[in-house]
């Protein structure tokens, strides 16, 4: 009996990832009706250097100074959680950090959280708060570090549905600017 209840719950979450696939039409990843500055980033030293497969990671930053720290942070598309950190510990550089398998072979991580509200194998909608914006593992200042990776953990290219078409990246390489997560319909 356990084993087909344990298909079952596989089928389920096979299903929601391959739902969630085909094209995630990711959104920013904090509250609607806020507006975040894209930081460093961009395919830049020090941090988002192309060794370090992170040409394509995005940091935000609201406010100013340590105002951010606290903020809720939300899952850019819906997925599975495979990997999380909670522990305050520096973890490869990440800190606190939620990764999650949209499925199609696309992931998402959400690095240097203060709190962390999920666990592995939770099934996460658009949306929902994963944590807090902190400043855990390799970070100077509290700001949410996002990257849409492959399986390997290289970041690729992506942007979100709701970011201003002004303000898109070139190549995929994201540009700094204020990006306005819009209230939702
Ligand atoms: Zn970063």
């Amino acid at each position: 009996m356990k084993w087909i209840i344990s298909a079952l719950v596989l089928s389920v979450l096979v299903f929601l990832a391959q739902a969630a696939v085909a094209n995630p039409q990711l959104r920013l990843p904090y509250a609607a009706g806020e507006t975040w500055h894209v930081d460093q980033g961009n395919n830049s030293t020090p941090t988002h250097t192309v060794a370090k497969g992170m040409t394509y990671a995005w940091d935000f930053n609201w406010g100013s100074g340590d105002q951010d720290k606290g903020r809720p942070v939300l899952a850019p598309a819906a997925g599975v959680v495979i990997a999380y950190s909670n522990n305050n510990s520096n973890n490869g550089g990440w800190g606190n950090m939620v990764r999650i398998d949209y499925g199609g072979g696309l992931y998402g991580r959400l690095v240097h959280l203060d709190k962390v509200f999920a666990k592995t194998e939770d099934i996460v909608v658009q949306g929902q708060t994963i944590g807090t914006c902190g400043t855990t593992g390799n970070s100077s200042s509290p700001h949410i570090h996002y990257q849409t990776e492959n399986i390997n953990g290289q970041s690729v290219a992506s942007s979100f549905v709701d970011e201003n078409v002004l303000l898109q990246e070139t190549n995929g390489v994201p540009k700094s600017g204020s990006r306005t997560h819009p209230q939702t319909p």
